[in-house]
């Protein structure tokens, strides 16, 4: 037997059965809760609030940002036999007015509404004398202010529901927020524990790869050669880098279009009909491209620089493989796409709490690059899920490179960082250790430390590299925001005690420290001094004797 809800997927969507978590909101949405349901890109949202829709004896509003797909959405569910119509900027005051007239004659079952509409208050006014029975919220995340796609008009979503008479229930739909975010938005539309469903991040079709260290432009290249008649997406982070890329791969014969802020709305237009319906192969774009496409069949999404924050990431890198077969998510990571992102943030207008919220999304960005652990682990973490299963996929899971001690050396780091007193930033710290003669080392005070240059061997990039290991590791802290300081956290310090070892993948070209003298000696037992002279700083570094000579047996090490 079928319930009356498989039924009307049958009739109308002509599918068999619910996806995983679609039937439980509808469910619950019916029982008159007000209701957030998180599910993945593709998990099917739309049909959460199409079929109580078409139950519920009133109009349905669907808050989306996505102006310019209302109308396809429209179009289909005229072919399917349902009433629809929208509300946004491109209709004239006269048709919106005519709209408005038809929705009071009941001729639509759903009437979608872009957020910006809202901030009028006579409309609003209009919509109150309507029978509303249900508010469905599509892109959620757009409410709370932790979200990495705040519109303030959105808020405007509160003074709607107190504007309407009848109660309307409220239904929250996302693919992409964080704990912080989901209670932020159950909050302010008052949605109890009881009537959130989640049915996780996880894609189990996409394999997400990191890649340092690459030239990009050749990367790029030896990927679409490879790859060049599958459909994907390549984000960049400038306009500048899509006219270059999209110029040069259609130079190479690739079918490839482009997409940006800094076009018109018809070439926009005229180069997203085109993707969709595969005459564009590969797109090339910023951010601006693909909130709310429905394109099923992208194979790879690859991003040519680090986003600004895991958020962007996962809603970009998640438009690959919607109808559910293997896809790519590649990002080829380079340091100075930090520091370009650094500087938006600090350059932008917001307040400095926000700036200082951007900046830890940066650094959470930045350890997903950096991480050894699988990378859709870390992902789904990020969304707060926890302990996820490793994938068993992903770059860093098929990455069958050794594993190396590496504790000796991140223990000379960390007490390097302790000895500095953790009040500077990675390129300091890296220079004090691979012994340079900057004179900056000079005016700190760090001279006899830097002679030491226990990590001399390597270079300061190097170093630098594995400083930013050791924090994707966490076993270093950052806080500030413009200068970060790089503190040790507390399993560090247990790095530190010798109670935890660190392990790291072998590197490509295994190098080794050459230059071992009495310098790394002389710097342990000075920290061992200076803090079993200092009461205040715990002593949590106590290098024996013993363990001094049980480290020189082990060296020369690689790291
Ligand atoms: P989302 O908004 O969550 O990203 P959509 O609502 O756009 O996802 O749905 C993604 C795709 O999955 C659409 O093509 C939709 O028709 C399809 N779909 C949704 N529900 C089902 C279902 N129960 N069975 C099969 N396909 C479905
Ligand atoms: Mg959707
Ligand atoms: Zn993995």
């Amino acid at each position: 037997m079928k319930s009356e809800h498989q039924q009307l997927l049958q009739t109308y969507f002509g599918y068999d059965s619910f996806r995983s978590g679609q039937e439980d909101i509808i469910e619950s949405v019916l029982a008159g809760y007000h209701t957030a349901g998180i599910m993945p890109t593709g998990g099917g949202k739309s049909i959460c609030y199409q079929i109580p829709a078409l139950i519920f004896s009133g109009i349905t509003l669907v808050i989306s940002p996505l102006i310019s797909l209302m109308k396809d959405q429209v179009d289909a569910l005229h072919q399917n036999g349902i009433s629809a119509t929208f509300l946004n900027s491109s209709l004239s005051a006269n048709e919106a007015a005519e709209r408005l007239v038809e929705m009071k004659a009941g001729m639509y079952k759903l009437v979608y509404i872009a957020p910006e509409r809202l901030e009028l208050t006579h409309f609003l006014h209009q919509l109150s004398e309507l029978d509303i029975s249900f508010v469905a919220i599509d892109e959620a995340h757009c409410i709370s202010q932790w979200g990495h796609d705040f519109r303030p008009s959105y808020l405007k979503i509160k003074t709607l529901l107190q504007e309407i008479p009848s109660n309307p229930v409220v239904l929250a739909l996302t693919a992409t927020a964080t704990p912080v975010v989901k209670e932020d938005i159950c909050r302010t539309l008052d949605i109890d524990l009881d009537h959130q469903f989640s049915t996780g991040f996880a894609r189990s079709n996409l394999t997400f790869s990191v890649m340092k260290d690459e030239n990009r432009a050749q990367f790029l290249m030896r990927y679409l050669e490879k790859n060049h008649s599958e459909s994907g997406i390549i984000y960049a982070s400038t306009r500048k880098d899509v006219d270059r890329i999209s110029q040069k791969l259609a130079n190479t014969g690739i079918k490839a279009g482009r997409y940006h802020a800094g076009m018109n709305e018809e070439e926009r237009t005229r180069q997203q009909d085109a993707f969709l319906k595969d005459d564009i192969t590969v797109m090339v774009a910023t951010s601006a491209f693909g909130m709310g496409i429905d394109k099923s069949n992208v194979r790879f999404v690859l991003h040519y620089q680090t986003p600004k924050n895991m958020e962007s990431y996962y809603q970009e890198a998640g438009r690959a493989g919607r109808d559910g077969l293997d896809s790519e998510c590649i990002l080829l990571y380079s340091p100075q796409d930090l520091h370009i992102q650094r500087f938006f943030i600090d350059q932008s207008q917001g307040t400095d709490e926000w700036k200082h919220q951007e900046l830890q999304k940066l650094n959470q960005m930045k350890d997903y690059c950096f991480t050894e652990g699988c990378l859709q682990a870390f992902i789904l973490r990020y969304f707060g899920e926890e302990n996820p299963d490793d994938c068993g996929r992903c770059g860093n899971c098929k990455d069958n490179r050794a594993e190396m001690d590496v504790t000796t050396e991140s223990q000379m780091v960390l007490s390097c960082m302790i000895r500095m007193g953790e009040r500077f930033g990675k390129t300091i710290i890296s220079q004090v250790l691979t012994g340079s003669k900057v004179k900056k080392i000079e005016e700190f005070g760090f001279q006899k430390l830097s002679t030491y240059g226990i990590l001399s061997a390597k270079s300061a990039k190097h170093v630098a590299d594995f400083i930013d290991y050791l924090t994707a590791q966490q076993f270093i802290e950052i806080t500030g925001g413009q200068y970060p300081v790089l503190k040790v956290s507390d399993t560090g310090k247990e790095v530190l005690l010798g109670k935890r070892k660190v392990m790291q993948k072998e590197l490509k070209q295994v190098q080794t420290i050459t230059n071992i003298d009495s310098g790394l000696f002389e710097m342990l037992r000075q920290t061992r001094k200076e803090i079993a002279q200092n009461e205040k700083v715990p002593p949590f570094i106590i290098f024996s004797d013993a363990a001094l000579k049980d480290m020189a047996a082990k060296l020369p090490v690689s790291i």
